[in-house]
């Protein structure tokens, strides 16, 4: 990756003072298209929790329950091998979608990017006005209607903070949980600080801290050195058709006409012309910018535009590189294995334990009672009624107080199971169950029946 002239974050002034960007904001087509995008995730990330698929929020981290919910699938922690494939998938996408495609999903899909520039910034825009205003505005002194006009954007960003952040509480506490949160925080402590706290983060995000997230925070950005490599897709500035600048009329100029503009839309606040550099989050602003100065110049768009170093320096790109096979290899077989064990996983599991307390009874009749706990995990999407029956050995009786072992969607129940045998004297008999469904599920649970050892026993 070519190296910017000078690696100086622009946010950060003489003794880590902030430097506060203006930038412009710009309207083509990649900027209508990321939007649209934008709205779509949004879209997808809002409604998540509050939907229900096959009768629970079609996603929700229930920790306190261990259980996780993703679109009509239930995972148990018994299911924990889906964390590992889950990690291993996001690891190799990173790896694979940044060796092919760059910072896509900087500009695209991360929510920084896409909130700060679909929601945040118009915001500002629509109360304190353009770039120049805004900075008017800023080094005014303090009146009423500075005071007006800021109060009423932080609240705008309060609001927004707040609305995510009550979605993203969702996800762990669930709709209810958070609304109850909100309602009444004695109710769930712990689910209010977590939303006071998100709240906070955000809003400080959103009112101050902005790009530096990026540039400063994010450890992604800082990765692009070991993941990118000169065959990448990344938004470039063409310095051999744009060289050397000069003024559009001028003789032996290239098409760069030094305006700027490519500049002061940057959220950033680098000069791509500089080359590739870090603080690059490609959020297409500046390929918008200058593509509206082309075309008012009637030459051809695209002097910055998604390209790689390679084109860039005349080469043919190259697609088909050994890490892009070995990211893309890795990945597809991680995924072809995790949708092969969820495609396979049984959709009831059950565990047979001891109930705690005595091990065992005598009763009246002489015989001995151990009282078990038969755990039964649904993960299908709809109710199940199971019976449980006895395998073997012969002389063993099963029964359970509960008549209708009704398991709902998704959920985990434990049913009190009693077997009885008789005082045959042996300290350990190993038993086997049945437990059945009226949908065809026919598992088999061993467990270890105990009794006091008698004379001979
Ligand atoms: S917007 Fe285009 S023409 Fe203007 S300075 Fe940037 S690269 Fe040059
Ligand atoms: S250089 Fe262009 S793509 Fe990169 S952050 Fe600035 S405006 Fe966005």
């Amino acid at each position: 990756m070519a190296l910017a002239k000078d690696d100086r974050v622009r946010t950060i002034g003489e003794g880590g003072r902030r430097v506060w960007l203006y930038p412009l904001r710009v309207v083509g087509r990649f900027v209508k298209a990321r939007t649209a995008v934008a709205w779509a995730l949004f879209a997808l990330l809002l409604i998540a929790p509050w939907i229900d698929v096959a009768g629970h929020p079609a996603m929700l981290f229930d920790i306190p329950g261990r259980r996780f919910y993703f679109w009509g699938l239930t995972f148990f922690p018994t299911d924990a091998w889906w964390l590992l494939f889950g990690v291993g998938i996001f690891i190799f996408s990173i790896f694979f979608f940044t060796a092919v495609f760059g910072r896509l999903w900087c500009g695209w899909a991360c929510p920084q990017t896409v909130l700060m520039e679909s929601i945040i910034r118009p915001i500002e825009e629509l109360i304190e006005g353009p770039p120049s205003a805004r900075k008017r505005l800023d080094q005014a002194p303090w009146s009423a209607g500075k005071v007006a006009r800021k109060g009423l954007k932080l609240t705008a960003f309060l609001i927004v903070a707040g609305a995510f952040s009550t979605t993203l509480v969702a996800y762990f506490i669930g709709r209810d949980g958070v609304l109850m949160a909100q309602a009444f925080p004695s109710t769930h402590p712990a689910g209010t600080s977590f939303f006071v706290v998100l709240t906070g983060i955000l809003f400080f995000d959103f009112a101050w801290f902005r790009e530096q997230t990026c540039v400063v925070v994010c450890p992604y950005g800082r990765f692009q050195s070991v993941l990118l490599d000169p065959d990448s897709l990344a938004i470039a500035y063409d310095a051999g058709r744009g060289e050397p600048r000069g003024k559009a009329k001028a003789e032996g100029t290239g098409d760069c006409v030094d305006c700027r503009k490519c500049v002061v839309v940057c959220p950033t606040g680098i000069d791509i012309r500089d080359g590739i550099q870090m603080e690059c989050i490609n959020c297409t602003a500046c390929i918008d910018a200058c593509d509206s100065i082309m075309d008012k110049l009637g030459r051809p768009r695209g002097l910055i535009r998604y390209t790689s170093e390679r084109i860039l320096a005349g080469q043919p790109r190259r697609i088909l590189r050994p890490r892009v096979v070995l990211y893309g290899v890795a990945l597809v077989l991680l995924v072809v294995g995790f949708s092969t064990a969820v495609a396979l996983r049984a959709p009831v599991e059950v565990n047979l334990a001891r109930l705690p307390g005595a091990p065992y009874v005598q009763l009246p009749d002489g015989r001995i009672q151990n009282m078990m706990q038969l755990r039964i995990s649904n993960r299908a999407g709809a109710v199940r009624h199971f019976k449980v029956a006895l395998e073997g050995p012969e002389g063993t009786d099963v029964s359970s107080p509960v008549a209708d072992m009704a398991v709902a969607p998704g959920a985990v129940q434990h049913f009190p199971v009693l077997v009885v045998r008789p005082a045959d004297g042996v300290r350990e008999t190993r038993f086997r169950l049945r437990v059945v469904d009226d949908a065809g599920v026919d598992l088999g649970v061993t467990g270890t029946f105990l009794a006091p050892l008698t004379e001979g026993g």
